[in-house]
């Protein structure tokens, strides 16, 4: 085993604290909802949670793929909950959230891979909350009908995330189970089933990836139509999962952000510690009152 790098100084994590947080937390608690913030052992999660932030994470905590750099236990999942959408949304109006994130595990094991749980989630929230924008981040729906997608975006979510999570060098030993280009197809077929959806995506670095790569991701999005991209640094969850090559300088971010800017992304977020939901609400808010 490679030894990992050592930890830099810009990978700073703030504890969690505060009355926002705990609150947060016994939100979720109180309505049994799974947060991917927790599941991940996201470091943004002191920051996020005390301004009641926080990613809903549905359809069951056990997952059918096994992503080498994902800390969600793989297994057979229990059959979903009818009453989940339901809890979602009055969690979302209790935090009073003006953006949610709302994500799942991989539903291999359902016909149409979860689709229509999402799309009654996405129902539920706006019916409850109808100013909230909806945010999904959703898996690739690799096995199912063509067809499923189509039930997801009728549901009319705002922001459209599917992420693909790094470069398709390295899927076979990160990204085992999904297609690089299923992926860039999906995010494409959003965009023709309802071009005024905003789509997004994004990649962890620091996997072992070369620059030359990365920006070709850049270049194979914007060819599928994708408008939002996230870059964030790959940190290991547990010494089990894939290693971290090594820890990308937050020039590199920069560089990176400059470099997706320039090939047409409406907004880009590159740093150490974005992940696909860091300050999505406030992003998104800037770009549509811009
Ligand atoms: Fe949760 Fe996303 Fe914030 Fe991490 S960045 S704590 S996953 S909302
Ligand atoms: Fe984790 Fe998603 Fe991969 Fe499942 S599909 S193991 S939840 S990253």
């Amino acid at each position: 085993d490679k030894t990992q790098p050592k930890k830099p100084a810009w990978i700073r994590v703030k504890a969690p604290s505060g009355k926002g947080y705990a609150e947060t937390h016994r939100i979720m608690r109180e309505n049994k909802l799974v947060t991917v913030c927790e599941e991940a052992g996201c470091p943004n999660a002191g920051e996020c949670w005390s301004q009641g932030h926080a990613t809903m994470m549905i359809m069951g905590e056990i997952c059918t793929r096994g992503c080498s750099f994902c800390n969600v236990a793989t297994g057979r999942p229990d059959a979903l909950d009818a009453f989940e959408p339901g809890r979602v949304a009055h969690a979302v109006k209790t935090l009073g959230l003006s953006h949610v994130v709302i994500t799942s595990v991989d539903r291999d094991d359902l016909e149409d891979g979860g689709a229509e749980h999402f799309a009654q989630t996405i129902r539920a929230v706006r019916h409850q909350s109808p100013e909230t924008t909806i945010e999904i981040l959703t898996p690739d729906f690799l096995k199912c009908d063509n067809k499923v997608l189509e039930v997801v975006v009728e549901a009319r979510p705002d922001v459209f995330n599917h992420n693909l999570e790094t470069v398709p060098g390295l899927y076979p030993s990160v990204r085992p189970g999904a297609r690089y280009f299923h992926s860039l197809r999906l995010l494409q077929r959003v965009k023709e089933l309802d071009p005024a959806m905003f789509t997004k995506s994004g990649i962890m670095v620091g996997l072992g990836e070369d620059g030359q790569s990365v920006r070709q991701v850049m270049d194979d999005m914007r060819a599928a139509d994708v408008d939002f991209l996230t870059i964030g640094q790959y940190l290991q969850p547990t010494p089990k999962h894939h290693a971290v090559d090594r820890f990308v300088h937050p020039d590199e971010f920069k560089a990176y952000e400059k470099a997706a800017y320039g090939k047409g992304f409406l907004m880009v977020s590159a740093t150490p510690l974005t992940r696909s939901s860091y300050h999505a609400g406030e992003d998104f808010a800037r770009l549509r009152d811009a």
